[in-house]
């Protein structure tokens, strides 16, 4: 492994309730029923913005930006990734690669992919072939599997910026 390239994990799970605008990976995908939260409720920008801060040894998101602040209601969570971002580079840090899966019975992501996977990068500043999206059904076994809620896991890659001239 390049020497400073380290690993971070994040997951998140949401409940899923009618007449919520369905965010997901700083989209918005047609369905009934979308993730109920303090902010958007965007599970997949959340598992992924804790796998950057694990990665970089930073505090969580639930410490950055508490579900109790009101300036954080029905907040869009890309401006987390703005932040994250932020506090990433002034360690002179940069996203190389990111990886998430999504467990969900409703929608169903795969028309999705190519959009999601392209704001990802767009959101945390890395090449779109290095982020990678998969959705996973629930088998009908839990909440999950009911339809009732999404559950967002992460993994993602941080190293040194490069030099620049
Ligand atoms: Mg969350």
């Amino acid at each position: 492994v390049t020497p400073g390239v380290r690993v971070g994990i994040g997951i998140d799970v949401h409940r899923l309730v009618p007449g919520r605008p369905c965010r997901l990976g700083g989209i918005t995908i047609p369905s009934p029923v979308g993730p109920l939260g303090h902010s958007d409720g965007d599970a997949l920008l959340h598992a992924l913005c804790d796998a950057v801060l694990g990665a970089a040894g930073l505090d969580d998101l639930g410490s950055l930006f508490p579900n109790h602040e009101a300036a954080n209601k029905d907040r869009p969570s890309t401006e987390f990734c703005v932040e994250v971002i932020a506090r990433l580079r002034s360690r002179g840090l940069v996203v190389l690669s990111l990886d998430a899966v999504v467990e969900t019975e409703r929608p169903v992501l795969l028309p999705h992919r190519a959009a999601l996977r392209a704001r990802i990068a767009e959101l945390f500043e890395v090449a779109p072939d290095a982020v990678n999206v998969k959705g996973k059904s629930g088998e009908g076994l839990d909440a999950i599997g009911r339809g009732e809620a999404l559950r967002a896991t992460a993994v993602a890659l941080v190293g040194p910026r490069p030099e620049t001239v």
